[in-house]
């Protein structure tokens, strides 16, 4: 029989003992209500990973090369402009 381990639920905080992953069907969460309530809020995007990400790649598409002063950046991109 698996050693009882402990574990903080994500969701509510509260600590529950749990022996292996797979007999626990609310895994990493204390229930699965809790797992439910954790999908749902993903569902409903409050993570909102995708805008993060798109923002994310929005800041280096706008990136102005002139005001990096990083010496080795800086000789890369001369080199690229031809301005050795
Ligand atoms: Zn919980």
């Amino acid at each position: 029989m698996a050693k009882a381990r402990q574990k903080r639920c994500p969701e509510c905080g509260v600590n529950f003992r749990y022996g292996a992953v797979k007999d626990h069907p609310g895994f990493p969460f204390c229930s699965e209500r809790c797992k439910v309530i954790d999908l749902a809020r993903w569902l409903k995007n409050e993570y909102a990973v995708v805008e993060d990400l798109k923002e994310g790649l929005d800041l280096k598409a706008n990136v102005d090369l002139d005001q990096i002063d990083d010496p080795d950046v800086r000789a890369a991109l001369d080199e690229l402009r031809g301005e050795t």
